[in-house]
């Protein structure tokens, strides 16, 4: 990797639980749920829309990969959510590309209705 004071290109090899050729995997440092897996590109653009063609294509293999991981690491988990803050209006902290795959299991929240649209909190049920 890279470079300079991005602490997602700094990840120790240690943290890394897999990695293929354009991105690694880590687990989230404060995890939403247990397992909460960040797909981060090796290459240190700032969201998915500065991925080339060829990185989207290989995301799309890492996140089966991982779901798949991670639905046999642990059986208990019965749905996920895959989220991008792209820009700090959008809640991005680390301006990293990052990619949340987010472990969900039955009953973990009273109402899991609306998932994502939860960003904007009062807009998530409908
Ligand atoms: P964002 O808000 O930019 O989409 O998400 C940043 C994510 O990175 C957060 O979920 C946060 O918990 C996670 N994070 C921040 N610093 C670290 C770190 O040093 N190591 C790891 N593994 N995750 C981090
Ligand atoms: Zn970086």
């Amino acid at each position: 990797m890279n470079n300079t004071k991005c602490i997602f290109c700094d990840i120790k090899q240690n943290r890394i639980i897999s990695e293929d050729q354009s991105f690694i995997v880590i687990r989230d440092a404060f995890p939403v749920t247990f397992l909460h897996t960040l797909i981060i590109p090796k290459r240190h653009v700032e969201t998915y829309f500065d991925l080339s063609i060829k990185e989207i294509m290989e995301l799309n293999k890492t996140l089966a990969d991982e779901k798949a991981r991670l639905e046999s690491e642990d059986p208990s988990i019965t749905g996920f959510n895959i989220g991008m803050n792209c820009g700090k209006d959008a809640g991005q902290t680390v301006m990293h590309c990052h990619i949340h795959l987010i472990p969900r299991r039955k009953g973990d929240v009273d109402d899991p209705r609306g998932g994502v649209r939860g960003v904007i909190a009062k807009m998530q049920k409908y």
